[in-house]
C-alpha cells in the first residue's frame, strides 16, 4: 500500500504518474492524521506486509522521522521510501537512526549527482538498504488527466492501493485526481475508493487487493497507461 505524505514536488515531470506535476504549491499532510489513519488499517498493513511511502517528493516532508518512527514498529516485511534524489533533508541523520532493517530507500536515477552520492554515502554509513533506479527504466508516460476514451488494457500492473487523507484509493492517480478537483468523488465507482471510517474497511481492502492486479476501472480512461503513448519514456519516477 502507498502512503501519501505530501503533494509538494520540486520537479514537475511531464506525465507524472500520480499527477504531482499539476500542483502549483502542494501541501504537507498532517503527520498525526496520517499515523492515525494507518492505525485504523493496521491489520491490513500487517497482512499485506509492504508499504511504500511517497510524496510528491518525500524528502521535502518535514515529519518523515515521525512517520518512520511509527512504521518501524509495524509487523511488516518492508517499507520502501521513494525520493527523486534531489533533496538532502536536514533530518537525514535522525532519519537513519530511526529506520530499522525493514526500510529500503529508492532514489530516482534522474536526481542530482551530488545529492545522490551524499544520500548513498549516509545510507551506506548507517547500513540502510538503498538503490539508485536507472533513470530511464520503469518510466511510463501517464499523460494529462483527460478523457482518452481508449482503455487498451484489461489490467494495470501499476495499480497500488493508496492511503491519502481520509480514503484508500485503488490507484494513487485516483487520489490525486480527486484532491486536485479533476474528478468529483461522486463520479468514482465504489470499487475505486474506500472511506477510512467505513466499518467494513478491512474486508473492502481485501477485496480491493484481490482485484488490484487485474481491474481497469472507469477512471482509468483518464490515464495513458495501456495506450500507445503509454509506453513512451521520458524523465520521471
Ligand atoms: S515523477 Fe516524481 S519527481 Fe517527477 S513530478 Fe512526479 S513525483 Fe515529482
Ligand atoms: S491505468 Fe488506471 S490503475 Fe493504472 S495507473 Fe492508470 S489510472 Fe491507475
Amino acid at each position: 500500500m502507498d502512503v501519501i505524505l505530501t503533494t509538494k514536488c520540486n520537479l514537475k515531470c511531464d506525465g507524472c504518474c500520480y499527477l504531482f506535476n499539476k500542483y502549483k504549491d502542494g501541501e504537507f499532510l498532517d503527520a498525526d492524521k496520517i499515523i492515525a489513519n494507518m492505525n485504523k488499517i493496521k491489520p491490513s498493513l500487517e497482512k499485506y506486509r509492504t508499504i511504500s511511502v511517497i510524496g510528491g517528493e518525500t524528502f521535502l516532508y518535514p515529519d518523515l522521522v515521525k512517520i518512520c518512527d511509527y512504521i518501524k514498529d509495524l509487523d511488516i516485511d518492508q517499507c520502501a521510501i521513494f525520493t527523486n534524489g534531489t533533496i538532502y533533508p536536514n533530518y537525514i541523520e535522525e532519519l537513519c537512526k530511526t529506520m530499522n532493517n525493514k526500510f529500503h530507500i529508492v532514489i530516482g536515477g534522474y536526481g542530482n549527482e551530488t545529492v545522490k552520492k551524499k544520500l548513498c554515502d549516509i545510507f551506506t554509513k548507517y547500513n540502510i538498504s538503498h538503490v539508485i533506479r536507472p533513470d530511464d527504466d520503469d518510466w511510463i508516460e501517464h499523460g494529462d488527466f483527460i478523457d482518452h476514451k481508449e482503455p487498451k488494457i484489461k489490467f494495470c500492473d501499476f495499480r497500488y492501493l493508496t492511503l491519502m487523507k481520509d480514503r484508500i484509493y485503488a490507484c494513487g492517480r485516483f487520489a490525486q485526481a480527486v484532491n486536485l478537483g479533476l474528478i468529483d468523488i461522486k463520479n468514482m465507482t465504489q470499487d475505486e475508493y474506500i472511506d477510512i471510517n467505513d466499518k467494513d474497511i478491512l474486508v473492502k481492502i481485501d477485496k480491493m487487493m484481490e482485484e488490484s492486479y487485474y481491474k481497469f476501472t472507469s477512471t482509468c480512461k483518464y490515464c495513458l497507461r495501456g495506450t500507445k503513448r503509454g509506453i513512451n519514456r521520458t524523465q520521471g519516477s
